[in-house]
């Protein structure tokens, strides 16, 4: 079965209507964080320094795409390689439009992630915003604060 997974900024989520803006509201109000999205190029780079692969379903204009491909699909899912699927970055415009480097992104999702979805989730947050992470499954919220460390949640990490 063909699923995604998202990650958004708690305090761009909580501008949502719905469950999860209200999930997210809440936690921003506990957090006070600052609003401040990441770039393109932000993103990329912490995808990249978290040991992240993925295939890239957006297209950059004016920056080279710094996160590798998978190398080897069979030997990556046998060692739990960093995987995190296909990567889209969503900055408020349609998806098939190219995105640039200081593009503030809103979302980061990833179709059929595999082992590179924790890693990913927990050096987004490190940059300073909670992440809340959701599938097209069943939807329910998973919060990644920053500071939070694999083995704070590996353990109940969903996916
Ligand atoms: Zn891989």
């Amino acid at each position: 079965m063909s699923w995604s997974l998202f990650f958004v900024p708690a305090h761009r989520l909580a501008q949502e209507r719905g469950r999860l803006g209200e999930v997210a509201a809440q936690l921003v109000n506990v957090a006070a964080e600052p609003a401040q999205l990441l770039t393109v190029e932000q993103v990329l780079a912490t995808l990249v320094s978290a040991g992240c692969h993925g295939d890239a379903w957006y297209r950059l204009e004016g920056l080279e795409d710094p996160l590798p491909r998978c190398p080897d699909r069979w030997r990556c899912d046998a060692e739990h390689g960093r995987d995190i699927g296909e990567v889209s970055l969503h900055c408020g415009r349609d998806l098939a439009e190219p995105v640039r480097r200081d593009d503030l992104v809103e979302c980061v999702s990833m179709r059929k992630p595999r082992s590179g979805s924790l890693p990913a989730a927990i050096a987004l947050a490190a940059m300073g915003s909670a992440q809340i992470a959701f599938d097209t499954i069943d939807g329910e919220p998973f919060v990644v604060m920053p500071g939070q460390r694999d083995e704070d949640l590996a353990a109940t990490w969903p996916w």
